[in-house]
């Protein structure tokens, strides 16, 4: 960095950086796509993919495809089974492992670091301007069991490597840029999922719950923290919250975990909004019996009390009007579950998400009537109906949304507006922080399982548009 790029007008710096990434053009063109037009009415974007014209390679000079695929496989072995699948959970040796290899690739790129006492992991580079409130982008590498090595793996070595490409490029930021390392994105040791950033977005109600928390061992959540070097000598998280505004805005990288991208042949999917799921527990209670004494007339059968819910699930979910609304019963336990037995007690496990949450939360309100109806149909209790969480979906940022669209077409990538129907630590940050994503192709959409895999052509070009992202963002 010259004393001379320092003082260049903003403009010019982006200029200079496009111009190190690529010097190809893009055209755009709509399809007449019903169901696409139906996701625009939702999102609120319009969501026409782009079509590349051009062959679109990008600058080799740019990203170090070796050292980052190196990385991918290295991170991976810090596994709790053989691969080609990844078990990393919360706190285990393997995790300790992966942190601090990742802090030694922060450490290499130059950033500075810092832990909060649940384990998120920042490094930071220092903008010249370090009034303004900071641009954070990052991930998660914990893996459930038997998954796959590139779950929020690429939003976090990705995230290094496009800090690493930005000082290539000599360029410097005006705005501090950060990479978080979350901290449990997925359930598996506690039942919370995305813990880390459900933190950082200030939620009381989880920073008093974890203190009485334990996982099937019946390690307590600070047991296992103080195992891995964290939470030493306090139960109070409330240290963890960061203030609304203390990033002017964050940016994740992440594979689709879904098939679009790839089945249409585009590199870059910006998301506009994150669908928020809700899950409800349901108990019914019936008398039980005899299955050959019992006459059907006198029955109070449970497991027809949860089935006669199940399809009132779908049937409300259908009736939305919106193909955005989903709903699943993933879990239907009969008790006592014996052939010659009459089901006496029915648990059920419903989860249901929209991007529309008004739309989400009258869904809930008709499935909790239809339990009510059930029973009366059916001559059982609702012994219980209980909302286990019921998140707010998150809207991206306009100004983000633009910035990564101009990236795209300006690395002559195609790119295309969409959803996200799985959630990720990014839902959390947009509580205080304006927030957008940028998504890649997987194969077949695969994830949570070892088949899961993105090229690294594909990662590649996430990392520019991370990169490329990212310095506009720390130059506002
Ligand atoms: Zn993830």
């Amino acid at each position: 960095m010259t004393l001379a790029t320092l003082y260049m007008p903003k403009s010019l710096l982006i200029v200079l950086l496009i111009f190190v990434f690529t010097i190809s053009a893009i055209s755009v063109s709509n399809d007449g796509d019903p169901v696409a037009k139906t996701m625009e009415d939702f999102s609120g974007y319009p969501t026409s993919e782009s079509e590349s014209c051009s062959s679109g390679s990008l600058s080799s000079l740019s990203v170090d495809t070796q050292s980052l695929q190196r990385q991918i496989e290295e991170l991976s072995s810090f596994s709790d089974s053989p691969a080609p699948s990844v078990t990393r959970i919360l706190y285990s040796k393997k995790d300790v492992l992966a942190r601090s290899y990742i802090k030694k690739l922060m450490q290499l790129a130059g950033l500075s670091i810092r832990e909060d006492v649940v384990g998120n992991i920042f490094g930071k580079w220092e903008g010249f301007n370090s009034e303004l409130a900071g641009v954070a982008t990052g991930s998660h590498v914990d893996a459930i069991p038997y998954s796959g090595k590139y779950d929020g793996v690429v939003g976090v070595l990705g995230a290094i490597e496009a800090i690493n490409v930005l000082r290539r490029s000599g360029f410097r930021p005006e705005r501090s840029l950060e990479i978080i390392f979350f901290t449990s994105e997925e359930p598996t040791r506690f039942g919370i999922s995305c813990l880390g950033s459900r933190l950082l977005a200030g939620s009381e109600p989880l920073a008093s719950a974890l203190k009485n928390t334990v996982d099937s061992h019946n390690i307590s959540f600070f047991e296992a923290a103080r195992s891995a070097g964290y939470a030493q000598d306090q139960d109070d998280l409330t240290s963890v919250f960061l203030k609304k505004g203390f990033y002017s805005a964050f940016v994740e990288l992440h594979i689709e975990q879904g098939p679009i991208l790839e089945e249409e042949g585009i590199s870059i999917g910006v998301v506009t909004a994150i669908a928020a799921p809700a899950s409800i527990k349901v108990d019914f209670e019936g008398n039980g019996g005899h299955a050959g004494a019992v006459l059907m007339p006198q029955r109070n059968d449970a497991g027809l009390a949860a089935a006669e819910l199940a399809l009132a699930v779908e049937q409300h979910v259908l009736e939305s009007g919106s193909i955005d609304t989903v709903g699943t019963v993933g879990i239907l336990d009969l008790h006592p579950g014996a052939i010659n037995s009459i089901p006496s007690k029915s648990h059920l496990e419903i989860d249901t998400r929209d991007i529309d949450e008004t739309r989400r939360n009258n869904v809930i309100e008709k499935i909790h009537q239809s339990a009510v109806k059930v029973t009366k149909n059916r001559k059982v209790q609702l012994s219980e109906f209980k909302i286990v969480n019921q998140d707010p979906p998150a809207a991206s940022d306009e100004s983000i949304i633009k910035a990564m669209e101009d990236a795209s077409k300006e690395l002559n990538l195609t790119h295309k507006l969409m959803i996200s129907r799985a959630y990720h630590d990014s839902l959390f940050m947009a509580r205080v922080s304006p927030m957008g994503m940028i998504f890649i192709p997987c194969y077949k959409g695969y994830s949570h399982k070892p088949e899961e895999f993105a090229s690294i052509e594909d990662i590649a070009n996430g990392v520019k548009v991370l990169a490329l992202t990212l310095a506009k963002l720390s130059l506002g």
